[in-house]
């Protein structure tokens, strides 16, 4: 299939697509159309994932290889966990970097190294709020042919995820940015927007905004919903955390495309720029704070653009809500005392909406996505439920291993040095 930008751009194979990152008029690709879907869609993730993506990559250079790349990237199970009888959790840190993010880096990552003319050097130019650039560093530690620069907000991400970041060395290079996340997201499009720069080094995307990491994000919730359908019940409902849309966009993208899925909450921090874009109809990007749930520390969300790209009335499809600091704190206790079950901050943002919707009266059952594993926040997690959380052991492994990252200046001057050096 080949996909649009949802700036106009004319069309271009899928392949090029992934292989791009962003569109050339600086919108975001969006499949020409989204198939409703009615095919045997198999009994694992793997399948599933798969027959929910083979419509977008038809007649594409990928689509023969769509099967392997699914069986090699999303490797690890994306689990639905009871927390009570009306709520459950959608468990997505059982990749290796203990974050959601692992499936769409891993994904990409197996399209783009298939995708690579082998002679040329490339450079992954990453920039991360916390957890996506650990999971797109695991995704490519040690690819030959490639080489990853990840830009993180010096200072604001937790210690176990600055040290994740900087554990892999080798072939990949950890920048810590005296500023925000939209700064580093800033510098990375500035980067990407200099022609010259991006051909000197090759530069491919690994953001967000990827059609590559967003595609396989649906693959989780269409494997919950078939699961649940198979169980003879009735299509659930999602509660997602949510920063830049792309998790939560590709839930959107599956219930579009035929699966059984009922309504869709968005669950933000602090920064309330979604909520009050979608009360309002009025978007007001702002600058970022910092909260517990770094991860979504986003003020301007740039999957927004596909979610108006694609809904004339996105208000009407999606739902959001704003969590604070001390909510999240609270959510995270009274989940420990009355399930035993230890959360993220993030996922203490879809609890903590779920909570809110069940006081105005909502009787449906909800299962929230567990965005990341609590062991990754450790410092906030641990004083709050009274003891140590046991580490994944994929996790344990990055921070048995030094760590170092690069002092860098929030300007494109910085990065373009770092880069040529
Ligand atoms: C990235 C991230 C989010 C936000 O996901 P978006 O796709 O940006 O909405 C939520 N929780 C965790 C743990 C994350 O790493």
């Amino acid at each position: 299939m080949n996909v649009i930008s949802t700036r106009g751009a004319d069309a271009v194979p899928l392949a090029e697509a992934i292989a791009k990152g962003q569109a050339p008029d600086g919108g975001l690709y969006m499949p020409q159309t989204i198939v409703t879907q009615n095919a045997p869609w198999g009994d694992t993730l793997v399948e599933r994932a798969t027959n929910a993506m083979l419509p977008f990559f038809k007649g594409d250079a990928l689509e023969p290889h769509l099967h392997d790349i699914v069986a090699e990237s999303l490797s690890f199970d994306a689990p639905v966990r009871q927390l009570n009888d009306d709520t459950a959790l959608l468990e997505l840190f059982w990749g290796p970097t203990a974050a959601f993010k692992d499936f769409g880096a891993r994904f990409l990552a197996s399209c783009l190294t298939r995708l690579f003319e082998p002679t040329q050097q490339h450079t992954v130019l990453v920039a991360t709020s916390g957890d996506t650039g650990a999971a797109v560093a695991a995704a490519f530690h040690k690819k030959p042919g490639v080489r990853v620069a990840v830009l993180y907000p010096d200072g604001r991400v937790s210690p176990r995820q600055a040290h994740q970041l900087g554990a892999f060395g080798d072939n990949i290079a950890t920048y810590r940015v005296a500023g925000t996340f939209d700064d580093c997201q800033r510098m990375v499009k500035a980067a990407f927007s200099d022609t010259e720069l991006s051909e000197r080094h090759g530069l491919v995307s690994a953001n967000s905004i990827s059609l590559g990491r967003l595609l396989p994000q649906m693959s989780y919730y269409v494997n919950a919903a078939l699961t649940a359908r198979d169980q003879g019940q009735p299509p659930p409902n999602f509660i997602i955390p949510t920063g830049n849309l792309g998790n939560a966009f590709a839930c959107l993208m599956a219930r579009e495309s035929g699966l059984p899925i009922g309504k869709i909450a968005l669950a933000c921090n602090a920064n309330r720029v979604l909520p009050d874009f979608l009360t309002s109809g009025d978007y007001q990007p702002r600058d970022s704070v910092a909260t517990l749930a770094n991860a979504m520390d986003v003020g301007a969300p740039s999957n927004l653009e596909r979610l108006r790209h694609l809904f004339a009335e996105p208000a009407t499809v999606v739902r959001a809500d704003s969590v604070s600091d001390d909510e999240i704190r609270a959510t995270i206790q009274a989940t420990f005392q009355q399930t035993g079950e230890i959360v993220c901050p993030h996922t203490a943002c879809g609890l903590t909406v779920r909570e809110q919707l069940r006081a105005a009266g909502d009787t449906d059952k909800w299962v929230v996505a567990a965005t990341a594993h609590a062991a990754k926040f450790a410092e906030v997690v641990e004083p709050l439920v009274g003891q140590q959380i046991p580490v994944p052991a994929a996790l344990q492994e990055l921070l048995d291993r030094p760590a170092h990252a690069t002092a860098m200046a929030p300007s494109l001057d910085a990065l373009a040095a770092a880069l040529d050096g």
